[in-house]
């Protein structure tokens, strides 16, 4: 690791079983600022797997093939299901082509703010509409099953909850 302060190790799995440390640049990072305090609670209140594919897309250090292939997991930085670009994360959310039709449901659900990365990754009212964009798109289904976020708890349901005896 260098000793500049602004890199720390990272390991992704390339083919499900190969595990590749790697040096991250945090000067590089797609979003640039930290997290903010209201941010990090969300990522805390929801499923841990949701949380690691949020924080993973903010930093760039994502299974998307430009990352991939800067740290040889993969022979081509393009992306797979449309082949015209690098597979970066803004690519990912906001270009691919090969995505529009998920695209338009993250724009009718989430407005248009939903065009914007900074936006996109750091509001929480769209973390739900985001969640469902990247379950959609089905790029993560093999590694990580169904990315919808629960259904938040109704009424109904929390009336339905038994009630603990003392
Ligand atoms: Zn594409």
């Amino acid at each position: 690791m260098s000793n500049d302060g602004h890199t720390l190790q990272a390991s992704c799995w390339a083919n499900g079983k190969d595990l590749v440390n790697a040096q991250i640049d945090l000067n590089k990072c797609v979003a640039t600022s930290l997290p903010s305090k209201a941010w990090l609670s969300t990522i805390a209140s929801i499923p841990r797997r949701h949380a690691s594919i949020l924080f993973q897309l903010r930093t760039g250090h994502i299974a998307l093939n430009k990352h991939l292939h800067r740290i040889n997991c993969v022979d081509s930085p393009l992306c797979p299901a449309c082949e015209e670009a690098p597979e970066s994360v803004d690519h990912f959310l906001l270009f691919c082509p090969a995505y529009e039709r998920a695209r338009l449901r993250l724009l009718f659900e989430g407005g248009p703010s939903t065009r914007g990365l900074h936006a996109l990754l750091s509001d929480r009212k769209l973390l739900r509409p985001l969640l469902q964009y990247i379950h959609d798109t089905g790029r993560f289904k093999r590694t990580l099953g169904d990315l919808r976020l629960p259904k938040e708890p109704t009424h109904e349901a929390d009336k339905a909850r038994p009630v603990p005896r003392r």
